[in-house]
């Protein structure tokens, strides 16, 4: 009798075992999908992980189905999967659902499309061959038409040698029957005779991007060349390196050429970017070139569109290039050479909700060192600490690219003292003189200017001016955001949404006004100020759909809108040609924030943005609006100093116990009544300290305290380098396990975010 270990889709962990009948035995092996059923009524499809004759001491079930003929899932794969199960702390069945398009764990069985293509015998693949070919068929006229059309469609008809002199075209039966006028039998009988052949390609519904133009790649500049010839040093002696290339640098040309390479050598490229928003534009730059060795991956694409690449990626003719998002780390790859992760710094690669809260940075990193020959190259202006710090480690390569492409200079920068200026009554409300006057010149003289402010919504939210009184949700331990154009309160934590109050309800005054700024109501006070502007606002509630926010990019590259606001949405690697001023509208927002990267990601966040301005041909100027213009970091943002800002990061991390010197693993407590969980955290915080002492912080009220009406207490762990990780993380479970007996903490949720952002 044979067995499987199974992985459900469900939040359990560990494998489940079935038995296989009779008559399946032959069909299933590791890595396909089964249909099994569970309790007493549902089936799902599961993947096999183990298949073995070891009778499990209980009795099982047998699975009903094989629905696979090859394996979905490749062994590197697998053991990636594994990896993150066991590295973040997350069931085994949440890394199946989030590796796996839905389609291909649903009960029907998706039929990717699949087309007849018609070729010619590699036999006749030459001038004389060709001769006889034609000869053979002479007296059969409709053969013979059918032949003739076939070489010309394909190009077999000029040689040079004996390959096509325009290369080869693929022809489709169905193409060569309609451009011929035959029948099927025709075709059918060039086949028998041996001059043709078919074979079968599964056709992209979305991808129609044409032939690749490897050829159309751009030359290298000098310093363009010379850090690239550093990355192939550095990949002889270290798995992963970073190139840390100022904002327009040509990082992306880099990529390119390495693409390339890699292609050449027969190898496969994953080429990760932090989320869709970035994609359009590099989606364009690299589809010119590598056509339709491309293919794109993310969560916005269709269900279908994405099961229909994972098939392509297991078949005879995979992609050669896989642009995506974090989740396209589980795509399976035979045999995988390069990994790029761009703007590695980006903390959208690390998922937060659900499980499993991975990074795929360190899933690619992990992936990349299952295959012998993979090398992994990092690229940001601004590297995150970790990356950094890894490099200067020498445990990565490092290279630098200091020149902009061309020479041109990186923006100037401006710093405007807010409060100074507030004290002179010289602010228009949030907007600096010198800001206004800046981008009046540039909408006069035809460039255009980008306004950045951290926030979406119209103001973050209302209060009372009498009693101060501001309205929360009733799920979520949040106030609620004002939008003003649809004229509702929501909670951007469990999207809820209320209508605004005229009145407040705790005494009764009528004096409620907004408090705070977002991108919305910017946009109304800036169209008034410059009516003449053609303006676009790029957040979170402008780009819900994948067209939408394609359009907002399009219309400001073309020149159609020429002001554009936006949240950090704008800062990500945008290229545009003519942006020539950014307005940070307040920097203080991002350094008063309650996190330890708070710094690290002010100073990205306004480097990449200051970044997008005067990209071609012309110097740009930055508005840089704070209150705080002495702290270190506006000067370490004004010089581009991002060495000196590493080294007063890394002595603080290093003080207070943080990343890269400790890793951090957050314990979450979840529960309804606000008491079970409180309880059930301070013994939970009591046992772990009975363990590994002061490395145990908390429990404490997280900063949210309360989600879709569950209770969340939150238990910090810091470990020093060097210790054993693995025996915490069991330790950890045992103690969930024991909370999990305990009759008191009956619907206790426990999870973990381990190396959270
Ligand atoms: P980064 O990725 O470092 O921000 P990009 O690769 O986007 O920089 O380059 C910035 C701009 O300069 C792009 O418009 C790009 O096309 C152009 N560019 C960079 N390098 C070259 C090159 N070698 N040849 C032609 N254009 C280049
Ligand atoms: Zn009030
Ligand atoms: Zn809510």
């Amino acid at each position: 009798m044979r067995y499987v270990d199974v992985i459900l889709p469900l939040p359990l962990d560990g494998t489940f075992t079935y038995s296989v009948p009779e008559g399946m035995e032959e069909k299933v092996v590791a890595g396909m999908r089964v249909l099994v059923p569970l309790g007493k009524s549902k089936k799902y499809i599961a993947m096999v992980a183990d298949v073995h004759s070891e009778k499990p001491d209980f009795n099982c079930k047998p699975i009903e189905g094989v629905l696979d003929s090859y394996p979905s899932l490749l062994p590197q794969q697998y053991r990636l999967w594994q990896w993150i199960s066991d590295y973040y702390m997350s069931p085994l069945g949440d890394v199946y659902n989030a590796a796996m398009p839905a389609g291909m764990k649903s009960t029907e069985k998706f039929k990717p499309k699949m087309e007849l293509y018609v070729e010619l015998a590699s036999s006749y693949r030459n001038e004389q061959a060709l001769h006889v070919a034609l000869n053979m068929v002479q007296r059969a006229l409709k053969q013979s038409k059918t032949l003739t059309t076939f070489l010309a469609l394909s190009h077999w008809d000029s040689l040079e040698g004996d390959t096509p002199r325009e290369g080869i075209k693929k022809v489709t039966k169905e193409e060569l029957m309609n451009e011929a006028r035959c029948t099927a039998a025709v075709v059918k009988a060039l086949i028998d005779r041996g001059i043709l052949f078919t074979y079968e390609l599964e056709v992209g519904r979305l991808n129609t991007a044409g032939e690749s133009h490897l050829d159309q790649i751009k030359p290298l500049s000098m310093p363009q060349q010379d850090a690239y010839n550093q990355i192939l040093m550095q990949m002889l002696k270290k798995n992963v390196v970073l190139l840390h290339g100022v904002t327009s640098s040509g990082k992306t040309e880099i990529y390119i050429h390495l693409v390339r390479k890699a292609i050449e050598e027969h190898r496969q490229v994953l080429y990760l970017l932090p989320e869709i928003a970035l994609t359009v534009q590099i989606m364009e730059r690299l589809h010119k070139v590598f056509g339709d060795r491309l293919g794109i991956y993310h969560s916005k694409y269709s269900d279908a569109e994405r099961v229909e690449i994972w098939q392509k990626q297991l078949s005879g003719h995979p992609y050669d290039v896989i642009l995506g998002a974090r989740s396209a780390v589980f795509l399976p790859f035979q045999k995988l050479g390069l990994v790029i992760i761009d703007e590695e710094h980006e903390t959208s690669f690390k998922q937060q909700d659900p499980a499993p809260r991975y990074h795929a940075r360190s899933a690619a990193i992990v992936l990349a060192n299952m295959y012998p020959e993979a090398k992994v190259l990092l690229g940001t202006a601004t590297p995150s600490m970790e990356s950094y710090y890894n490099a200067r480690q020498g445990k990565y390569g490092l290279v630098e690219l200091k020149t902009r492409y061309k020479d041109i200079q990186l923006p100037e920068i401006q710093v405007v003292d807010v409060k100074d200026l507030r004290h002179r009554k010289m602010m228009t409300g949030v907007y600096s003189p010198v800001l206004l006057a800046a981008v009046k010149e540039a909408l006069k003289n035809g460039e255009q200017a980008i306004l950045f402010q951290n926030r979406r919504g119209f103001a973050p939210m209302i209060e009372c001016k009498v009693c101060g009184w501001v309205p929360k949700c009733k799920n979520c331990d949040v106030s609620l955001t004002l939008h003003k154009s649809i004229n509702l309160l929501t909670c951007h934590y469990c999207g809820y949404t209320y209508p605004v109050p005229t009145e407040c309800p705790n005494c009764g005054s009528t004096e409620l006004m907004g408090r705070g700024i977002g991108t919305e109501r910017i946009e109304d006070q800036i169209s008034e100020i410059f009516p003449e502007a053609r303006i676009a606002r790029m957040d979170l509630d402008t780009t819900r759909t994948r067209n939408a926010y394609e359009r907002l990019i399009s219309d400001f590259s073309s020149g159609k809108t020429n002001l554009l606001i936006g949240t950090q949405m704008i800062s990500k690697g945008l290229d545009f040609d003519k942006v020539s001023v950014v307005g940070i509208l307040n920097a203080d927002s991002m350094l008063n924030y309650p996190d330890f990267r708070a710094y690290e990601h002010a100073f990205m966040m306004m480097a990449q943005v200051s970044g997008r301005a005067g990209r071609k041909g012309k110097r740009g100027l930055v508005i840089l609006q704070t209150k705080n213009p002495t702290l270190p970091i506006i000067s370490q943002v004004v010089h581009n100093d991002y060495d000196s800002l590493f080294k007063g990061i890394l002595e603080e991390r290093r003080m207070f116990h943080y990343p890269p010197f400790f890793h951090l693993i957050n314990v979450f407590l979840k529960h309804k009544h606000e008491k079970i969980c409180q309880q059930a955290s301070l013994e939970l915080g009591k046992t772990l300290r009975g363990w590994f002492g002061e490395r145990v912080l908390g429990p404490d009220k997280p900063a949210v305290a309360r989600v879709k009406t569950m209770n969340i207490r939150k238990i910090v762990i810091k470990l020093e380098n060097g210790i054993d990780q693995k025996k915490v993380r069991e330790y950890l479970k045992y103690a969930q396990q024991i909370m999990a007996k305990d009759p008191r903490y009956g619907a206790l949720q426990i999870y973990y975010d381990v190396d959270p952002m």
